[in-house]
């Protein structure tokens, strides 16, 4: 055992314990679907050297401070907005998280709900269990066809890649709107750099797949919504906080886009009784963009790596570059 008490905010699997067992106490809370709550974690960080963290634990200044001897935290996610980095940054604790092994799964997500919001997937599924399908109807459960569609992708980064590259086995014209242009993916895959506006207006489906931030906060709201056709398709699989959902329900109740695919909310988990859930053309899935059993081990052992070598002081293999 060694000199360090390592705090683990989930059930894991087993071969990614044990490569921290080597270096510390384990504490592991013992639950796989319910969050470590904030006051609990509170009190088993104040002494802890290391924390394995997740998407869903807000491990902000507060949360933080009661930490006097944390060295690294690492987070099972690429995506680190629930971290206050600036601080952690301040206090010299090393974060690491998991870029890359889970492009390709949460492309295949992406794509998975933009096509089942284009073609009303859930919808056509309740409507068989319901016991609604009298008859074939010429206009019955009619979507948008994806083959050769306008897709602008927001946000053309690692993921946003994977799901350009998809998109053009279906023949579609692949617009992107990106912090900075990224001409040698144009040239690479053949996509275009478009003005954000211009890719609100012209979209047949929009991707969303910018880092969830102070800067991104609500960078889709009503003025966006507004420029979009009536029959787009908007996909959400980034962070719930760049939407604003108020925004979104009056757009999809309203008829100002046809419909919403959507893994991330701006409150996770959101509840059943949500507005937006009650509406027939929002298909929405609890944040599982990178849930393929295959990549969820990689990430698991992937944030362990990172943990040991940060309680070690040694550099992080994948630190947050932020
Ligand atoms: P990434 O490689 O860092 O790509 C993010 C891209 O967004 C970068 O190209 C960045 O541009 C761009 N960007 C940043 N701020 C922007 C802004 N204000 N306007 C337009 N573009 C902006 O990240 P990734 O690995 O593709 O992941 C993207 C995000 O997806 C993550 O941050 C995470 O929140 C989310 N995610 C969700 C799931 C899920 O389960 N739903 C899974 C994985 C990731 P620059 O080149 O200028 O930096």
């Amino acid at each position: 055992m060694g000199e360090y008490k390592i705090v683990v905010t989930r059930k894991i699997p087993d071969e990614s314990l044990d490569i921290m067992k080597k270096y510390g106490e384990l504490y592991i809370w013992p639950e796989e679907e319910i969050a470590m709550p904030y006051e609990r974690l509170k009190e088993e960080v104040c002494n802890a050297h290391a924390l394995y963290t997740n998407v869903g634990d807000k491990i902000d200044r507060e949360l933080l401070e009661s930490a006097p001897h944390l060295k690294v935290i690492s987070t099972m996610a690429v995506g680190f907005d629930n971290i206050d980095m600036e601080y952690a940054r301040e206090r010299g604790i090393a974060v690491g998280h998991t870029p890359s092994v889970l492009n390709e799964t949460t492309a295949d997500l992406a794509f998975t709900l933009l096509m089942a919001a284009g073609r009303r997937i859930v919808e056509g599924a309740d409507y068989i269990k319901e016991e609604k399908w009298k008859s074939w109807g010429p206009m019955l459960l009619t979507g948008q066809d994806i083959y050769g569609a306008r897709l602008g992708i927001i946000g053309m980064g690692r993921i946003g890649e994977g799901v350009a590259r998809r998109a053009l086995g279906f023949n579609m014209d692949v617009v992107y709107y990106n912090r900075n242009q990224k001409p040698h993916i144009e040239e690479e895959i053949g996509i275009t750099y478009c003005e954000l506006t211009d890719l609100l207006q012209t979209s047949d489906f929009i991707v969303l797949l910018a880092p969830g931030s102070e800067e991104t906060r609500h960078m889709i709201g009503t003025e966006q919504f507004q420029l979009m056709k009536k029959s787009a398709v908007f996909i959400n699989v980034s962070r719930g906080t760049n939407v604003d959902e108020q925004a979104l329900y009056k757009a999809l109740k309203e008829g100002g886009i046809w419909a919403a695919g959507l893994d991330v909310f701006e409150e996770e988990p959101i509840s059943a009784s949500h507005p937006l859930l009650s509406l027939p053309n929002v298909t929405a899935v609890p944040h599982i963009g990178s849930a393929s059993i295959a990549t969820r081990k990689k990430m698991a052992m992937m944030a362990a790596e990172n943990l040991v070598a940060g309680i070690q002081g040694e550099k992080l293999p994948f630190e947050v570059q932020a």
